[in-house]
Parts: C-alpha cells; structure tokens; sequence
C-alpha cells in the first residue's frame, strides 16, 4: 500500500523543513510506503528552493511547479490529479493538521472506511471572528445544500483510491474541494483533534476571500438563492398587488386628496431593491456558468520533479 501526503504550498518557506521531518517521523511507524507530493502554488519566496533541496535528499518528497498562484483549491485538485497512490492525505503545509494524527487516519481506512475526516475540536490561533463566521457558514450551507458538508473540518482527511477515481472524474472547474469531497460520499468516519495555530508565516486568506469562499461553497452546492430570488419577487408583488386594492378603495372610500408621492417613492425603491438583489443572485451563477463554459484547465504545471503522472504540464 502506498500513502500520498498531499500539500499545497504557497510561500511557506519556513515551515517546510519541520514540516519534513514531522512527516517522516511519523510516516516511518507506519511501516507503509509513501510520497509527499508538494505542489508550489506560485510562491514568490524560496518555497520551490528549499522542496528542490528536500528532494534531491530524499526522493519521496516530489514537487509540481504551479505556473502561476491558481489559489489552494486548483493546488490541491493538481496534487490529487497526480497521485497514483491507495490513499492520498490532504495536509495544509503550516502544520495547522498535525501530521502525527496520520496514524490514526490510516487506522479508520484499513477498517475499511474510504474517507476519514479529521474533525477540529479547537481553534486556537484563529480570531474569533474566523471562528463565527467559519461556524455561520457551515450551517446555511448545511441548510441550503443537498450533501452535508461536515463542519470544522477542513482538508485534512484520508481519502481512498476510488474516492480520487471519483474526484478526478468530476469536469468542473470551480473547485469547493470540501463540498465535492462530501458529494462524492463512499463509507466515511470522522477522527477528532486540536488545531494548532500557524507553525510560521501568516494566513494568506483575508475577510474578502473567506466571504467569496462561502459565496462559491453556497452557489457551487445549491440553489436556495436563485429559489429565494423568485420567491421573494413573487411575495413582493403580492404585497404591491394588496396595496394597489388598498389604494383603490380608499380613493374608493375617502377620495383623492393628492398625497401619493411617499406611497409611490417607497414601492419604487422597495421593488427596485428586491430586482436588483434577484439580478445580483442570478449573475452569480451566471458568472459560474460562464466560467464552466470556457473549459479552461483548472491549473497548469510548469514542472514537476520525480512525478510519474502530473497532469496539465505544459513544459517538459
Ligand atoms: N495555499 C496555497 N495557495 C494559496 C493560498 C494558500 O496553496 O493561494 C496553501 C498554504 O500554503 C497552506 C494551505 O494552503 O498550505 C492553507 O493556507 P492558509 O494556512 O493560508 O489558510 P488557513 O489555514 O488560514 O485557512
Ligand atoms: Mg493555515
């Protein structure tokens, strides 16, 4: 049997060595053979130095160059793409996942289970408003979506060979890798630890990205909001359509004592608020269709070292 670690770098120099030799340590118990598969996601500091170095000194650790920064999702998806291993472990490259929780992983899949989720407990590092806003969003898209993505857990997790048959056969191009790693289903199981804060270096991810992170988790898994958008118009008018027999029998009743500018100024505004907002949740998915169309690869490599299989290279 062999274990794919998986783990996307972007400009984390400084944690890679540890980040090696806690790998290793740990690997060695197992007895299993295995690869770190590191995938350069467009560093600008010595990040793809220092994996050309880890792996001229052991030949397990193997590297894809990322042309470009295409953001961890499209890294994670080259790493996976390319493992040809029975197993493959998603792991973020601060040491955030402990890699001394693999042993337990690969316990849960020798049971027999073909996704082991590591479920965080705690935070710790994390401001509180990433914890809120991670927890808020975990639940709406819970309630809007048909697969259950599981909260707190992020992309440490086994995933078995028939797992990443099925993920690598999915066309999509927008890659919310936790919602697809819940859609694909097969027997899974959770583990449980304590998230560490950042080995070192900081989050490269800002309130604007998280928020567009969710923005792409809810529109990628459901389609409540475009539902919502219809919904909302049609009780809109029902309002407006009960007020203009209001407004008719009161002329009806009381006659016509020319006072209809507010009445007029608020239904314009109220209605032309609720268009825009449906106009705006229909672009969303528009946009996502649009960028489907387009079929364009989700990553590109620019070189790999000691990969067999990496696809998408576009130099030799
Ligand atoms: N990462 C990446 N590309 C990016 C941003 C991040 O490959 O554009 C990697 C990063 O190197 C790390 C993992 O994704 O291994 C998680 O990133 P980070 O720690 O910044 O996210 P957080 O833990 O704050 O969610
Ligand atoms: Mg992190």
């Amino acid at each position: 049997m062999t274990v794919s670690i998986i783990i996307p770098c972007h400009n984390e120099s400084g944690n890679l060595e540890t980040l090696y030799t806690r790998i290793r340590a740990v690997m060695e118990q197992t007895g299993e053979s295995w690869e770190m598969i590191c995938v350069n996601d467009g560093s600008s500091d010595d990040t793809l130095l220092q994996l050309i170095a880890l792996h001229s000194q052991d030949k397990r650790v193997k590297i894809i160059d990322l042309s470009r920064n295409f953001g961890k999702e499209a890294a994670l998806t080259a790493g996976l793409d390319a493992t040809l291993s029975d197993a493959a472990i998603p792991l973020d490259a601060d040491l955030q996942d402990p890699p001394e929780l693999i042993p337990e992983l690969l316990a849960q899949w020798r049971e027999g289970f073909d996704v082991v989720n590591a479920v965080r407990l705690s935070r710790t590092g994390e401001s509180w408003l990433k914890r809120a806003s991670a927890h808020v969003f975990y639940r709406i898209v819970n309630r809007m979506s048909e697969v259950e993505i599981p909260p707190d857990t992020g992309d440490f997790r086994l995933l078995s060979r028939p797992v990443l048959d099925a993920l690598q056969a999915l066309p999509e191009r927008r890659r919310f890798m936790k919602g697809l790693f819940a859609w694909v289903g097969f027997r899974s199981t959770n583990i449980y630890y304590h998230r560490a804060p950042r080995h070192s270096g900081k989050t490269t991810w800002n309130y604007w990205q998280l928020w567009n992170f969710a923005v792409e988790g809810i529109t990628s898994f459901s389609q409540v909001p475009l539902q919502l958008a219809a919904y909302l118009g049609f009780l809109v008018s029902l309002l407006a359509f009960l007020y203009a027999i209001w407004l008719i029998i009161s002329t009806i009743v009381y006659g016509n004592p020319v006072k209809g500018y507010p009445s007029i100024m608020v239904t314009l505004l109220f209605l032309s608020g609720v268009q825009l907002m449906a106009l705006g949740v229909i672009g969303e998915y528009l946009g996502r269709i649009y960028e489907e169309s387009k079929q364009r690869p989700v990553y590109l490599v620019k070189q790999a070292w000691g990969m067999v299989n990496a696809p998408n290279t576009i130099l030799a």
